[in-house]
């Protein structure tokens, strides 16, 4: 008899909408015997999970790290090695912001197989859910994805290049630091009447949307009290989402 293939699914759950989940992570959630998840899975999804598999929370919100990197990729190899149907459920997408790279690293050097089931990122889902076009001809050729949230030690984002014209930029985990990325945006040479947005819970029930310039957007999203998660959308595209909306 053939040895069973041991292998871990990476799987992205989408921006949180659960009808944005794809079918093929569908399937494999279907067959899993344990899902490891982030706190950022929409519970309509982590009830998709089937009653005799095992459901392991991995955490990870700001401040709140249930465990950290290194323990969850011993457990992803351990359970693999145990033969087990392992799902690994993220938000989004595994391979953007969500350390899913590491964790393929880290199975690929037990020797255990990873397959990657890609989901749709918080930057594309989140701005198409509340009508923001991440491109469009004229207005912005490029759009770049950034994070937020400052690791001591690690390097600063390159400001002048993020400042650049027909850039749409989108701010991963910025809630925290939007004042702090207004700022620097303004001194490297963006306007401070560049439109701006703060999306929160984008596709879910508790979805809003503060709208604003680079410049006010920091006041606004405090007065809201917004809650996470939050996407942050830098760029004259945000001023289409109202045209779009006429229509
Ligand atoms: N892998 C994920 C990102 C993980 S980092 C992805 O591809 O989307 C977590 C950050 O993603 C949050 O801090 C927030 O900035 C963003 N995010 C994820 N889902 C979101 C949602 N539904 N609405 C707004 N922001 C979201």
């Amino acid at each position: 008899m053939r040895k069973k293939a041991v292998h871990v699914w990476l799987v992205g759950a989408g921006p949180g909408d659960p009808e944005l989940l794809t079918l093929k992570a569908a399937r494999v959630i279907a067959v899993a015997d344990v899902v490891v998840h982030d706190h950022l899975v929409a519970p309509e999804i982590l009830a998709m999970i089937p009653k005799r598999a095992k459901r392991i929370y991995a955490g990870k919100q700001r401040d709140r790290h249930t465990m950290k990197q290194t323990e969850i990729n011993r457990l992803l190899v351990r359970l693999a090695r145990q033969g087990k149907r392992v799902v690994r459920l993220k938000g989004g997408d595994p391979f953007v912001f969500g350390r899913g790279g590491e964790e393929a690293l880290a199975l690929a050097r037990a020797g255990i197989a990873c397959e990657v089931i890609p989901g749709i990122t918080a930057a594309t889902g989140v701005a198409a859910a509340v009508g923001i076009p991440l491109t469009h001809r004229e207005v912005a050729q490029a759009c770049v994805l950034v994070t937020g949230s400052r690791r001591k030690g690690a390097p600063d984002l390159d400001w002048k290049g993020l400042a650049r014209p027909g850039q749409t930029i989108v701010v991963y985990m910025g809630l925290a630091g939007l004042e702090r990325v207004s700022r620097e945006l303004i001194a490297h040479g963006l306007s401070p009447r560049t439109p701006a947005a703060i999306i929160q819970q984008g596709t879910m029930v508790g979805q809003r949307v503060v709208e604003g310039t680079l410049a006010s957007l920091p006041r606004l999203a405090a007065e809201a009290q917004l809650r996470a998660p939050t996407l942050i959308v830098i760029g004259k595209v945000v001023r289409l989402r109202r045209a779009l909306a006429r229509s």
